[in-house]
């Protein structure tokens, strides 16, 4: 059997990766400070294998036993969060992940890490392959998060190479579905609450910025099978269906059947103003693909959301 450990299994991922892994008969390690993540995420969880830590990876994480795995999930992910949050931002995709590949380097684990779609910036290729070295501003708001993950990437091959640890890096790129909160911020749980509530959807500026939504269940398959590749170089995983944050909305109103009108906001700093995923390298080393559609996934994420509001589900 299997023995792994999920950095921020509490979260939105790492919580779906809990549950993946134990279906695969793992036995996992559940480690998360519940900055972002919740307890909720993991409470359907009835599990002899499954046990929950609450700790802060940024300080030196103890594990006894052996560890076969460790999936590095740790960290603030939606731009609010990370503006809210960003001296823990920068820490736990620097000082965590130094102190899980520590971790990976005692016990022999093969060692993957979550980075972003945000090492690519504002992009000035398009669409996004893995050898863009990407547009990133360092000094800019969204530079806590970026240069984290560049960092963790950086260091990450340097273990690798160095020390010879079996490393893996995924390249995640927007996604969507169950278990984003409420008031995570981002696009996708910001619309479906506004239309569900009745109401204004924010767009960000005129809404003509791009971005590619990838259903959840569909990351955490392509992750797996990274996990179990022989790919030590990063690896894009996403939907390349790419669509206006207008589009999006206009989807959101018409899957929820809502009314709300879409009022116009400011655009953040540094907002990318296009984003989508090459998948070439993922569809040929892992036979993955996506395949859930956009309004199936939009159904289950609003599904998930009317429950999270007092709201019945059809
Ligand atoms: N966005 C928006 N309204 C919102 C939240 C986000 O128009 O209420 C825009 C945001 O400016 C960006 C896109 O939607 O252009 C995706 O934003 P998100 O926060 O989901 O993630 P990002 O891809 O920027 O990391």
């Amino acid at each position: 059997m299997h023995r792994t450990l999920i950095t921020g299994g509490a979260g939105f991922l790492g919580s779906h990766l809990c549950d993946y892994l134990l279906n695969k008969d793992h036995e996992v390690i559940c480690m998360d400070n519940l900055l972002t993540g919740s307890l909720l995420n993991i409470k359907h969880i009835k599990n002899d294998r499954f046990n929950f830590i609450e700790h802060n990876v940024t300080n030196f994480i103890n594990i006894d036993g052996p560890l076969d795995y460790i999936l590095h999930f740790a960290s603030p992910a939606s731009p609010i969060d990370y503006l809210e949050h960003p001296i823990p931002t920068l820490k736990v995709g620097s000082l965590g992940t130094h102190n899980v590949l520590g971790l990976a380097k005692k016990k022999k684990s093969v060692l993957l890490i979550a980075s972003t779609s945000e090492v690519y910036g504002d992009p000035l290729i398009h669409p996004q392959r893995e050898d863009y070295w990407g547009n990133v501003n360092p000094v800019g708001p969204r530079g806590v998060y970026d240069e984290a993950k560049r960092f963790a990437e950086a260091i990450t091959m340097a273990y690798h190479r160095y020390h010879n640890i079996d490393t893996k890096i995924v390249r995640i790129f927007n996604t969507y579905g169950p278990r984003m909160r409420l008031n995570d911020g981002r696009a996708i749980p910001n619309f479906i609450k506004q239309a569900l509530t009745g109401n204004e959807i924010t767009a960000f500026g005129d809404g003509s910025q791009t971005r590619s939504f990838c259903y959840v269940s569909d990351l955490i398959e392509g992750i797996y099978r990274l996990l179990m590749s022989d790919i030590n170089d990063p690896t894009n995983i996403g939907n390349p269906i790419e669509m206006t944050i207008k589009q999006m909305a206009d989807k959101v109103l018409q899957a929820t059947g809502s009314h709300s009108k879409i009022t116009y906001l400011s655009l953040p700093e540094d907002d990318p103003k296009v984003r989508q995923p090459n998948i070439d390298k993922a569809v040929k080393y892992l036979d993955w693909k996506p395949r859930v559609q956009l309004d199936e996934g939009l159904k289950s994420t609003i599904d998930y959301f009317k429950t999270q509001l007092g709201i019945e589900t059809q």
